[in-house]
């Protein structure tokens, strides 16, 4: 952990021991419990019921693939030093077992995707570059009443942790919660208001399978596209007889980048092209994405954007 090895250094150095036991963050810390969590979305919510009493890591960062993920000695590290460990479960985290085992920490791992009512996992996938490595869609964050569960099992499992804490957690999962009741009523509302026909939008995500559910809009796979390259002009060509025959109006292709390409299925498709969404991964904290609610705000926006009918 950083703030002990900051101590330990400087109490081999010349500094007196005293000094440094009052002076070090590691003093202001020791009563913080200490809470790794899998990836940056779970770690938002971790903070959020966690409070000024919890100091939270991350194992995989913002904008860093969840699925791309190899963990390294430095996370077994991170493990090590955790009093709790949270992880999304539904075989996101298909690594945690092993790395847990070579870590040999003795902190409890608290699964919370536990009792969310889970969904097939769309049959695209395996052949998306984006394989969860198993028949459920781990991705259950995406639609808010899940999260309500996630927010509860953190809950249980830092009062677990840390019991002298337990109301003050209670009280942050509390407001969490109603600011989480009050995100699923405005993105309902906001996919509501679009006209049936024009909630559907094409995406290389295929990561939103709750949303769908949840929303009631639908996210068509490009077809024979893959989620890892970027379409070449005979692709895009399908692309565009795809968005025409589906009469799509919105296209969200997060890993296109020729300009030339997208100009093209905007043209020839007469699709919008939508704008970034995050369904893995927060944004930095100085992006539009930095917390897990603002992440549902904006990708809300991008598709409202995108799909309410041309004034
Ligand atoms: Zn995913």
């Amino acid at each position: 952990m950083k703030f002990r090895r900051v101590f330990n250094r400087a109490a081999f150095g010349l500094l007196s021991m005293t000094a440094v036991l009052f002076s070090t963050p590691e003093r202001a810390l020791a009563a913080e419990l200490r809470a790794v969590a899998s990836f940056s979305i779970l770690g938002d919510l971790v903070r959020q019921v966690g409070g000024s009493r919890v100091m939270v890591e991350t194992l995989i960062g913002p904008d860093a693939d969840v699925h791309a993920f190899s963990p390294t000695p430095a996370d077994a590290g991170k493990l090590a030093d955790a009093q709790i460990v949270v992880i999304n479960g539904l075989g996101l985290e298909g690594w945690i077992e092993r790395l847990v085992k070579a870590s040999k920490t003795r902190a409890p791992v608290v699964v919370a995707t536990a009792g969310v009512t889970t969904i097939a996992d769309a049959d695209d996938h395996a052949g998306h570059g984006h394989d969860h490595g198993s028949a459920i869609d781990p991705h259950a964050w995406q639609n808010v009443a899940n999260v309500k569960i996630y927010v509860d099992n953190i809950r249980v499992g830092l009062a677990r942790a840390a019991p002298e804490d337990a109301a003050y957690f209670a009280d942050n999962a509390a407001r969490y919660t109603a600011a989480l009741d009050a995100l699923d009523r405005d993105v309902r509302a906001a996919i509501e208001a679009l006209p049936p026909e024009r909630r559907k939008v094409i995406t290389t995500h295929n990561a939103f399978g709750y949303f769908a559910k949840a929303y009631g809009m639908a996210f068509i796979a490009p077809q024979g596209v893959s989620s890892d390259t970027e379409p070449s002009a005979r692709q895009v060509g399908a692309i565009i007889r795809q968005i025409r025959r589906e009469n799509v109006p919105a296209v969200f292709l997060e890993n296109m980048s020729d300009s030339r390409l997208i100009a093209r299925i905007a043209k020839e498709g007469g699709a919008k092209i939508g704008g970034t969404v995050f369904s893995d991964a927060l944004s930095p904290a100085d992006g539009p994405a930095a917390t897990y609610t603002a992440m549902m705000r904006h990708n809300v926006r991008e598709f409202v954007d995108a799909l309410a009918p041309p004034r």
